[in-house]
């Protein structure tokens, strides 16, 4: 069921470098922004551009807290660009996005953890592509709900927040956040009445029975979208892979959470948060 070790030839990245996948790198390129695609070294990243679809980063490159699963640098981050949102907005005008990922890092040196620029920016990205859905991937902003519902007032179609990893290993793999707070973030979330999304990495050593119990902590919290993925270690200074999880499995997981009840599950080895996000998008609309 798992293998240790050797990275296993599922994972080994296949590469697109067509046209599309030009054309988005050029565009993110000319606007100064910063895509999770390129920071987090994400697996997925010569797919989704060559579909046309990237994640964008607000609030800078530098992320204040440093999780051990996470290739974001870490450090003291510099002061917003408040041209941001306008940059951000035309840049989804340009790619022609249908459905936009915006996701942050963790700014807490600021006094409202960036909450209003993350309003400005989705509303100026929905004030330019009225047509365009928006998903926000949110921080835990230590968990003040006064400072969520900021951002929940820019009435993003779906507002995801991962949990990450189970709660046993939660305090090893991120730094500040707590597995509790982050429930408590997503039942947040789901009581304003906004689709709540959350994510969950493999591979760190967690147990068959702590995942699943991890999807009804995620269910009772009001949590509807699941994302499963593997973890990679991004460098030898993040911590090792515990084992690489088989599609079959992987797949099983699926199968198990969506009879549990969420309504949209990616579950896959390469999965990432934002992996196939304009399906997610489309079946919770059909709901
Ligand atoms: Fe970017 Fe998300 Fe695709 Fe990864 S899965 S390349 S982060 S859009
Ligand atoms: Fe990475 Fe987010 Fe952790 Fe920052 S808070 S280190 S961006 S996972």
């Amino acid at each position: 069921e798992v293998t240790k070790h050797k990275k296993p030839d599922w994972l080994k990245i296949r590469l697109h470098n067509n046209e599309g996948y030009s054309q988005v790198a050029h565009i993110v390129r000319e606007h100064g922004l910063h895509t999770i695609c390129s920071s987090g070294r994400c697996p997925n990243q010569a797919e989704c551009w060559s579909r046309r679809t990237a994640t964008f980063m607000i609030l800078g490159e530098i992320c204040t807290r440093s999780c051990k699963f996470c290739a974001t640098a870490s450090g003291k981050p510099l002061p917003p660009d408040s041209d941001e949102p306008r940059k951000l907005a035309r840049s989804v005008s340009l790619m022609g996005l249908k459905h936009c990922v915006i996701t942050s890092v963790d700014r807490d040196d600021l006094p409202d953890g960036g909450a209003s620029h993350w309003a400005a920016s989705v509303r100026s990205v929905r004030e330019s592509n009225p047509d365009t859905t928006i998903e926000v991937l949110i921080p835990d902003f230590d968990g003040k709900e006064e400072l969520i519902d900021i951002v929940l007032a820019s009435a993003p179609d779906i507002v995801g927040h991962n949990i990450e990893t189970v709660e046993r290993l939660t305090p090893q793999v991120r730094s500040r956040a707590k597995y509790g707070v982050s429930l408590n973030v997503l039942k947040h979330i789901a009581g304003r009445g906004a689709t709540a999304k959350s994510g969950l990495m493999l591979g760190l050593g967690e147990s068959e029975a702590e995942v699943l119990a991890t999807m009804d902590d995620l269910l009772e919290n009001g949590c509807r979208i699941l994302t499963i993925g593997q973890y990679l270690r991004p460098t030898l200074k993040h911590l090792p892979v515990a084992q690489y999880v088989t599609p079959e499995k992987f797949a099983w997981y699926k199968e198990e959470a969506l009879r549990r009840g969420f309504t949209y599950v990616e579950s896959g080895p390469m999965v990432r948060s934002s992996y196939m996000a304009e399906r997610a998008m489309q079946r919770c609309r059909e709901e």
